[in-house]
C-alpha cells in the first residue's frame, strides 16, 4: 500500500507531540500502540500488538514522526500477542486503561489513583451542540469529578471515563443527593431483591428527590439511597 506524506499529516503530529506533556502515555484506543513522550522530540515506543496492521500503522506513524523531527525509540519488548477473541480483545483494552490510569499523575507528583476518589462526586460542566451524522443537531451534557490533591491541593477536572477506571462501577455509579445522603445504582442482583421487596427509586434525568440534575451515566437506573453514614 503507498502512504503519501502531506502537510495536514506534519500538522497534526506536531499538535499531537505538543499537546503531550513530557512522560505523558499516547494510547490511540484500539490502536494496539502505546507511546510515551520521553522528550520534546523523542517518543518512545513501550507496547505494540503483534499484529500486521498495528506494524503498518507503527511504520507510518514513525515515518510522519520523523518527517518533522521527532526521534522514534523503541522499548525491549514491545510485541504482545494479538487476543484470541472479543472477550479477550475488551479484556486487554481494559487491562491496558487502567495500566495507564496507574501513571497518572498531579504536577506535584502525588498519585493520582491513589486519591480519595468516594469524596469526590460527579458535576455538570456545560451544555454543547453536536452534530450528528445525519445532519441533526443533539445537546450533550459534559460532566466532570472536581478533583483536589490531598498533598499540594491542587483542583483540577477529571473526565467520567478516567473516573470510572480509577474508583471502579460502585463509586462511578452513584451521585451526591445532598451532605448526607448518595444515590447509588444497583447491581443487576440488587434489582432482583428490590423488586421483591418493593423497595428503589427509579432516576431519570432529574432527581427524584431534589429535582436536580442527573450525571447522564445514570440517567435510566434503579437506584438506592444511602446515608453516607450508614456505609461500610
Ligand atoms: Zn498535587
Amino acid at each position: 500500500m503507498s502512504f503519501e506524506m502531506n502537510d495536514d499529516m506534519k500538522k497534526w503530529a506536531k499538535d499531537l507531540m505538543s499537546g503531550l506533556g513530557i512522560g505523558a502515555i499516547w494510547a490511540p484506543e484500539g490502536s494496539g500502540l502505546t507511546y510515551k513522550k520521553m522528550s520534546d522530540d523523542t517518543l518512545l515506543l513501550t507496547k505494540m500488538m503483534n499484529h500486521p496492521d498495528v506494524l503498518e500503522n507503527h511504520a507510518r506513524f514513525t515515518t510522519i514522526m520523523m518527517a518533522i523531527g521527532i526521534n522514534m525509540a523503541e522499548n525491549e519488548e514491545v510485541l504482545f500477542d494479538a487476543p484470541a477473541n472479543p472477550e479477550e480483545a475488551y479484556m486487554l483494552e481494559q487491562q491496558h486503561k487502567i495500566d495507564i490510569a496507574h501513571g497518572w499523575k498531579c504536577e506535584c507528583g502525588s498519585k493520582l489513583i491513589e486519591m480519595p476518589h468516594e469524596t469526590f462526586t460527579p458535576r455538570f460542566l456545560s451544555s454543547e451542540e453536536v452534530l450528528l451524522e445525519n445532519g441533526d443537531t443533539d445537546v450533550v451534557e459534559i460532566w466532570g469529578y472536581l478533583y483536589e490533591c490531598p498533598d499540594c491541593d491542587k483542583a483540577f477536572n477529571v473526565d467520567p471515563d478516567d473516573y470510572h477506571l480509577m474508583a471502579g462501577d460502585k463509586l462511578f455509579m452513584r451521585y451526591k443527593i445532598d451532605d448526607k445522603r448518595v444515590m447509588q445504582a444497583m447491581t443487576r442482583r440488587e434489582m432482583i431483591q428490590a423488586a421483591k421487596d418493593q423497595t428503589g427509586v427509579l432516576v431519570g434525568d432529574a432527581c427524584p428527590i431534589t429535582g436536580g440534575k442527573v450525571p447522564t451515566w445514570l440517567w435510566g437506573t434503579y437506584c438506592f439511597v444511602v446515608n453516607s453514614d450508614e456505609e461500610e
